[in-house]
């Protein structure tokens, strides 16, 4: 992640607290000039989280959302898109006013998430131009991911929503083949086409930033060609990378 000299603030004064920005990509929203911000917390622990530096939800933030502000007030011509990220985003009760403030900054808005407040994502929804949404597992799997006995309900609940909205979105899923193995991707497959899922990524697993030190390093093969042929027919959209 480049590193950008933003301000830090006292915990207490932030409206969400921001462990760090990526200041321009072009991979985090589709077709789109954007940063990334990344929110603190998150209340999952999968083994294979490379994002594990904004899982403590106490962690004091890296930046100031003042800071933010005032950078991308400075990029409106340069930037398309904010995408929030995290840890997981949705945990902070100040993300509806802070994305409402990027949106009248004239800036299209992401959501990078795994779905674990339903709730709150729906009433994000009229808000947001694109979601990442990650779908981890089929339903029976999904608490031997997030380490969270209820995360299946939650998660699938929000691919619904997310589905059956105007929203444009990608659902995407994390493969490694120790978590999931090749039935299990099919019955999630399954899974997604019952929900109606149009646009579908799976992505390798890069185990080199796994925060579980088991399933670190460990070599693996890649979907088959004959598998994503398969599953590439099943969906609208498909991706895998
Ligand atoms: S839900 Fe995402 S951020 Fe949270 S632990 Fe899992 S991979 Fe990491």
């Amino acid at each position: 992640m480049m590193s950008v000299n933003f301000s830090r603030k006292k915990q207490s004064s932030e409206l969400i607290q921001i462990g760090g920005v990526t200041p321009f990509t072009t991979i985090d929203y589709p077709g789109e000039l954007a940063a990334v911000l990344f929110l603190q917390g998150c209340p999952w622990r999968c083994d294979y989280c490379h994002n594990k530096g904004f899982i403590d939800r106490k962690q004091v933030a890296a930046v100031s959302w003042e800071s933010v502000l005032d950078f991308l007030g400075e990029r409106k011509t340069l930037l398309d898109a904010v995408v929030f990220s995290g840890g997981e985003p949705t945990l902070q009760t100040g993300l509806p006013e802070a994305i409402q403030q990027v949106k009248h900054l004239g800036f299209k808005i992401g959501l990078h998430s795994a779905g674990v407040y339903p709730a709150r994502l729906q009433k994000l929804l009229p808000w947001l131009d694109w979601v990442g949404l990650d779908i981890k597992a089929p339903a029976s799997r999904y608490s031997a991911i997030t380490g969270v006995s209820n995360s299946a309900e939650r998660a699938w609940d929000s691919a619904r929503l997310l589905v059956d909205s105007d929203v444009d979105y990608e659902i995407r899923t994390t493969l490694h083949p120790k978590l999931i193995s090749r039935s299990d991707l099919y019955q999630l497959v399954d899974e997604l086409k019952q929900i109606n899922v149009r646009h579908y990524r799976v992505q390798k697993c890069n185990t080199r930033y796994c925060s579980d030190d088991n399933i670190t390093e460990q070599d693996f093969n890649n979907l088959e060609l004959s598998d994503q042929d398969r599953i590439g027919n099943i969906f609208p959209s498909f991706e895998y990378r």
